[in-house]
């Protein structure tokens, strides 16, 4: 492995050889005939876990945000978003091939919008007006820099979408980090709504797997999404057992990740940065203020053996369970360096 830090995503994460000799030690069976016995195991967990009555196993985030909105949505109707969540930004139009929806969005903060957002969004029944078929949160918010729902607001989202006979999905690409974060246990944000998914290739540190849950009648019709999707797979128990082996040992060292992003956010904000406040284990930097480019700084940054990512103008950090507070404090350095030389060559 090389040493540069890697702060571009929580997905670069490689598993380590307790979790390659979990998977293949796997019971497996045919998981499209149901008969995957590790894939079974890890769906039953979740759905517990998250407050459900059943979940269903898919290879990809991505595919259990395309499946609910294929479920919940008829064709044409609203899907309510944040204008950057990730299924309005970050997943090529997926909803409106996969399900014929249009996505209605607002201007959260950070992520967040209040019951408000639903009144609007939402119009009288008529042959007319577009139906708001579904509202989506993301807990936490990748691009509002792994911001956090508080859970009055959460709440009162729901019940007002609810009030209207609404469901409500949520993208938990990163719910446990919430959960870590909040003190919140994951069954509290995920039984009041009517489907939720955690993904396993983010700071759970799997190579593969994200499951969705919801009520039973809910993942019966999940499936037929699934399988039309090409997300029914075989003996997919070998990839389900690095999911057991996470949830067994990578979440509440979530807090480590929380801890070093908020040892980079201080450092970062000390050198004079423009930094989005630490919630979890995300945040943006945007150069612009101090004269420099995304793209330019992160290149220079790699030279120097950092490697963030650029997403719309402004560089992304994420730490997850490959970065230890050492590899933090070289980043800090490298920044240090490299602004050091830009402010001596600028000024
Ligand atoms: C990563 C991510 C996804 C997609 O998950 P994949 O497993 O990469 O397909 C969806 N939503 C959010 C918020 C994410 O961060």
């Amino acid at each position: 492995m090389s040493d540069v830090v890697e702060l571009s995503s929580d997905t670069q994460t490689r598993p380590t050889d307790a979790m390659r000799a979990a998977m293949v030690a796997a019971e497996v069976g045919d998981e499209q005939q149901r008969a995957d016995p590790t894939v079974n195991a890890l769906c039953e967990r979740v759905a517990t876990l998250l407050g459900q009555e059943a979940a269903v196993f898919l290879p990809s985030g991505l595919m259990c945000n395309l499946v609910a909105v294929a479920t919940h949505t008829e064709p044409g109707q609203l899907v309510l978003l944040d204008r950057a969540a990730h299924i309005a930004r970050a997943e090529a139009g997926g909803s409106a091939l996969a399900a014929g929806v249009q996505v209605e969005v607002v201007d959260g903060e950070r992520g967040v919008f209040g019951p408000d957002a639903v009144v609007a969004a939402h119009a009288e029944p008529s042959n007319y007006w577009p139906q708001l078929g579904l509202v989506a949160l993301e807990q936490t918010h990748n691009f509002g820099g792994g911001s956090l729902w508080p859970l009055e607001t959460y709440d009162a989202v729901v019940a007002a979408a609810h009030e209207r006979d609404v469901p409500v999905h949520v993208d938990g690409a990163r719910l446990m980090n919430a959960v870590v974060a909040t003190g919140v246990d994951a069954a509290r944000w995920g039984s009041g709504v009517d489907s939720i998914w955690i993904d396993f290739t983010k700071g759970l540190g799997a190579p593969f797997g994200a499951v969705l849950a919801g009520s039973h009648a809910f993942i019966e019709r999940a499936w037929r999404f699934k399988h039309r999707f090409g997300g029914a797979m075989r003996q997919a128990g070998m990839m389900a057992a690095g999911c057991l082996h996470a949830l067994d040992h990578n979440v509440d060292r979530l807090a480590d990740d929380h801890a070093n992003l908020r040892r980079l956010h201080d450092g970062l904000v000390g050198l004079g940065l423009d930094v989005t406040p630490p919630a979890t284990n995300i945040l943006f930097v945007d150069p612009r203020p101090i004269g420099r480019d995304a793209v330019e700084l992160q290149a220079a940054l790699l030279r120097r053996g950092v490697r963030l990512s650029v997403v719309h103008g402004r560089l992304r950090a994420i730490t997850h369970l490959d970065v230890d507070a050492s590899g933090v404090e070289r980043a800090l350095e490298a920044f240090a360096a490299e602004l050091g030389r830009s402010i001596a060559g600028g000024s």
